[in-house]
């Protein structure tokens, strides 16, 4: 797949309600599945998105508070229940393995399949999962308990090999590899053939990064270098700014200017504070400040393609 999916499984903040749900996403990159935070509920959620369970590998739990992580420990259960055999991955701040072992051992039963749980350092950027194809990095954010963001990037890709050069050069198949890598090509009668009319520029690389929950940090543009899209948590407004900073949450305000200071691209607000029964305001909020804004709307696919990068809704 060339291109980021992100499905928004949950964009509600502490308690659920008709047709919002806490925090959970899944996120397609380069082929990848990630579901970042497992709130109450993703199970059904997945479900009603037609996710398989099955296609997730790598779990990302922000912070454990409740609305993070209270889906987490069933989801496990059905994946044991599906006979699921490989491995899975699970980075957390410290403590979510004892929880998760306290609520198998109520049940009398640990699951068959490997779960590999990594813990999260507290205070530095850290490469914490990579690949040939993507790597992902947390970062401490400021909240009331230790709490990370996650930053997914893909890698350079390799470059694009015209078929007509392989054509008019007679180029082998085993030779492909090396040319996309940037060689050049010596022909029969030993005229180098410069890369640059063999291949062309691949798509740039794409990124996102989710940012919940936090007040708004200075640091952050230390750890972030315009991602492609930033999802940014937005529980308040304005109005209620007092109860952000004593929750160590952030405004719709506070979000829009922190994509200002990462020169993020896109800008897609959530974590939303059940107090709210109308969104756009929030969102009005946010744009007077960064105009590339959206709301992350409860089970919406997002598609961002490397030539338009520009999100586009997913019909289902
Ligand atoms: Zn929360
Ligand atoms: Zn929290």
């Amino acid at each position: 797949m060339e291109h980021l999916e992100l499905t928004i499984l949950g964009a509600s903040s502490a308690i659920p309600l008709t047709n919002r749900y806490p925090s959970s996403q899944f996120l397609t990159l380069a082929s990848r599945h990630f579901l970042i935070d497992c709130g109450e509920g993703t199970q059904v959620r997945l479900r009603a998105n037609n996710i398989g369970f099955s296609r997730i590998d790598r779990i990302f739990i922000s912070h454990l508070h409740g609305d993070h992580f209270f889906g987490l420990a069933p989801l496990l259960s059905t994946l044991h229940l599906l006979d699921r055999q490989k491995e899975l991955h699970i980075y957390s701040p410290k403590g979510l393995k004892e929880a998760i072992q306290q609520q198998m051992k109520l049940q009398g039963s640990w699951l068959k399949y490997p779960v590999i749980f990594h813990n999260l350092q507290t205070d530095s950027f850290q490469n914490i999962y990579e690949d040939e194809r993507v790597t992902v990095h947390s970062f401490p954010l400021k909240h009331s308990i230790d709490c990370f963001g996650f930053w997914f990037r893909e890698k350079e890709k390799p470059r694009k090999m015209l078929k007509s050069a392989i054509e008019k050069y007679n180029i082998p198949p085993a030779e492909i590899r090396q040319i996309k890598n940037g060689k050049d090509w010596t022909d029969e009668d030993g005229n180098i053939i410069p890369n640059q009319e063999l291949t062309t520029d691949p798509s740039s690389p794409l990124s996102y990064a989710y940012c919940t929950d936090t007040a708004p940090i200075d640091e952050l543009q230390d750890y972030l270098h315009a991602p492609d899209l930033l999802y940014h948590e937005a529980t308040f407004m304005e109005e209620h700014r007092k109860r952000a900073v004593q929750t160590n949450h952030s405004t719709a305000r506070d979000a829009a200017q922190m994509a200002l200071n990462v020169n993020a691209k896109q800008l897609m607000i959530g974590h939303f504070s059940v107090r709210y029964h109308d969104l756009d305001p929030l969102l009005e909020e946010a744009r007077s400040v960064f105009p590339n804004t959206l709301l992350a709307g409860e089970g919406t696919t997002y598609a961002l393609h490397p030539s338009r990068k520009k999100l586009k809704l997913i019909e289902r």
